[in-house]
């Protein structure tokens, strides 16, 4: 891994300005605070701003951008929380579009997945279950050159935003699981879908989308007929993290890096309040019971974003799920008010990093799912059993 700082060429200070200035016109703070209260990660207008600028076609496309200038376009979309769940999803599932759609369907769609019109999201969990997602319900049956499908999906993040949903369907509910899978890229205007809208703790919007005898032409399928195990390899793999970074420093160690710098935020944030003098002359950092603390969240957030793929990705969400807490005590009781509420401590910073935490090792899998992998995959430690612990002889 190459640790050096990177020093930017005149052309690249050049790139890094034009970026701001785009992100400053655009992601004001009332596109800030309309997100707080939709909780939809999405904007529609930025979206289609980005679009038009061309910055989606050079994200999406291999040499639209070189490596230092795709390292700025994230750090500055990050530094000014453009909302962005639903086009991380929208890029997933157009490279699967571009590898496994027929002609006719990456005309229809590739085009405005640039332009910004068309969004994409990823219909995967089921309510029974989404941790193994090949244990599919949701049924597509053939009729004569098209398909009908019956079932629901859980927590289809963005739906309501976007045209098209990356579907998991069973095919045949006989064979083995991973034998048994198509994919579709079924438009979401289709009678038959309603999507109905869930709220989450941290105010994430997500939702629940029912599917009732929705008929799609054969052109919507992805991969062979029961081979949708091969089509969804990829992206399993890239929202799972399970990707290696590059070498050369100019990625993102693993996939939760984002969430990671959120809570690092918060810790700066209250790093600065308990190190400021109080009224009495007094700094709260000078207790050491609060310096230990700090000092305790500090060390494990920074551990965290150190470790790579897989092991970051839990080490993240683990650390949000055990500093948040004691950030928030560090502040008292006004540490408990959200953002923009009146008195709040470090504006609402803590209390979110708390709220977010739980879901952050929740989506694209469990923590619990993810260290089974490591044990398993990466250390070797065998399968885990879930049979029930011998009696104890008496
Ligand atoms: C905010 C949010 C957004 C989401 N967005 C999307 C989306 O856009 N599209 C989509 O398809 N899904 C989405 N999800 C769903 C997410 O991927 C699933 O919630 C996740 O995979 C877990 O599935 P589940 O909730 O059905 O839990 P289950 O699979 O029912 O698991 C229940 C519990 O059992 C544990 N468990 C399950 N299997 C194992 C195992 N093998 N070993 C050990 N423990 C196990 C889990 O850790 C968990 O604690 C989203 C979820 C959230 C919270």
């Amino acid at each position: 891994m190459d640790f050096s700082r990177v020093e930017l060429t005149p052309d690249e200070t050049d790139y890094r300005d034009r970026i701001r200035a785009f992100l400053n016109t655009h992601v004001t703070d009332e596109v800030r605070r309309r997100d707080r209260e939709t909780g939809d990660n999405f904007d529609e207008g930025v979206h289609l701003a980005m679009g038009a600028a061309g910055w989606l076609a050079a994200e999406t496309s291999a040499d639209g951008m070189t490596r230092v200038q795709r390292r700025l376009w994230d750090l500055e979309r990050r530094r000014v929380h453009v909302p962005w769940v639903t086009w991380g999803t929208t890029a997933i599932v157009a490279e699967s579009v571009r590898q496994f759609g027929s002609e006719e369907l990456r005309r229809e769609v590739l085009p405005r997945v640039d332009s910004g019109e068309v969004r994409l999201c990823l219909g995967y969990t089921e309510p029974e279950g989404g941790s193994d997602v090949a244990t599919c319900k949701t049924r597509a049956v053939r009729d004569g050159d098209g398909w009908i499908i019956n079932g629901s999906k859980m927590f289809t993040t963005g739906a309501h935003n976007c045209q098209y949903v990356f579907l998991i369907t069973n095919t045949d509910p006989g064979a083995r699981k991973h034998h048994s899978l198509t994919m579709f890229l079924v438009p979401l205007d289709t009678p038959g879908i309603e999507i109905q809208g869930i709220r989450t703790v941290d105010g994430d919007r997500t939702n629940i989308v029912y599917y009732t005898d929705v008929r799609i032409a054969d052109t919507y399928r992805l991969g062979e007929v029961n081979g949708g195990w091969q089509v969804l390899m990829q992206p399993l793999s890239v929202e799972h993290g399970v990707v290696d970074a590059d070498a050369d420093g100019l990625q993102d160690v693993s996939i939760l890096v984002h969430q990671g710098t959120m809570m690092a935020t918060a810790v700066d944030r209250i790093t600065e309040l308990v190190a400021a003098t109080g009224p009495d002359g007094r700094r709260l950092l000078d207790d050491g019971s609060v310096a230990y603390r700090l000092g305790r969240a500090i060390a494990r957030m920074e551990a965290s974003l150190s470790a790579p793929t897989m092991f970051g990705r839990v080490a993240i969400a683990q650390a949000m799920r055990d500093i948040s807490p004691d950030l928030m005590d560090l502040l008292g009781a006004a540490a408990a008010l959200p953002i923009d509420a009146e008195g709040c401590a470090d504006q609402g910073g803590a209390e979110y990093i708390y709220r977010w935490a739980p879901l952050c090792g929740i989506y694209g899998g469990t923590l619990e799912v993810f260290r089974n992998m490591i044990a398993q995959h990466i250390l070797g430690l065998g399968r885990p059993h879930y049979s029930p612990a011998p009696a104890k002889a008496s």
